[in-house]
């Protein structure tokens, strides 16, 4: 039984602890890319947090073939209330500063005051920069498709065979400001949108067990 690492990142704005787990592979594959899932950037879509704890489970039976960080939920304050948008009435994907952040924005979808100025998107951009993660996978619904930026499009072709949603690289409308625009557009990370349609949380976690095992390198 292998224990990972616990951390507090930081807090949200009400205060709430954002808690993270790291998972440390075994010494002969430590220089593969460093990997961060993340849960509830989204308030609103809670079934992400299920299926990221059911896969700490495993990882706790067997550790990750690459370096695997795991948030299982980020904007913990919307998650509370059951909102989208954090305790700032922000949509947090789109408050990164990407190329394409915006100060305009449709209605529901307030990017913030300026980039980057909510700090569960800060602790987010933070924990990648320290760790040097490459391999981003943030959990949504309730669509149904395997979503890529950037460099993702191996990654999200092998996990849309696994759940049998398919891979796609477009969402069908402007996303700036989204995590996907900064880290898989801009710096051409491997950044994966991962979109669960409506199921109950162990459906869900059935269907997304092989491609979410396949992320951190864990036999499918
Ligand atoms: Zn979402």
């Amino acid at each position: 039984m292998a224990s990972p690492k616990h951390s507090i990142l930081g807090k949200t704005v009400l205060g709430r602890p954002i808690e993270c787990l790291y998972f440390s592979p075994p010494d002969y594959v430590k220089s593969k890319a460093t990997a961060i899932l993340f849960g509830a950037i989204h308030g609103d879509e809670p079934i992400g947090v299920h299926c990221l704890g059911k896969l700490c489970v495993e990882l706790m039976a067997m550790p990750p073939g690459r370096p695997t960080w795991i948030i299982p939920a980020l904007n913990l304050d919307g998650l509370a209330v059951g909102t989208k948008n954090n305790a700032n009435d922000v949509d947090l994907n789109r408050s990164f500063g990407s190329n394409n952040w915006s100060g305009e924005h449709k209605p529901g979808y307030y990017p913030g005051s300026s980039a980057e100025a909510e700090p569960e998107a800060q602790v987010l951009s933070k924990l990648i920069a320290d760790t040097g993660a490459t391999r981003l996978i943030a959990l949504h619904s309730p669509f149904r498709t395997v979503n890529w930026d950037g460099a993702g499009e191996e990654l999200a072709t092998r996990m849309g065979e696994l759940n049998g949603y398919g891979a796609s690289c477009d969402i069908g409308y402007p996303t700036p400001g989204s995590f996907g625009s900064k880290y898989g557009v801009d710096q051409q990370c491997e950044v994966i949108t991962l979109e669960i349609p409506p199921l109950d949380d162990e459906q869900a976690w059935l269907q997304n067990r092989s491609a979410l095992r396949y992320c951190v390198d864990l036999p499918s």
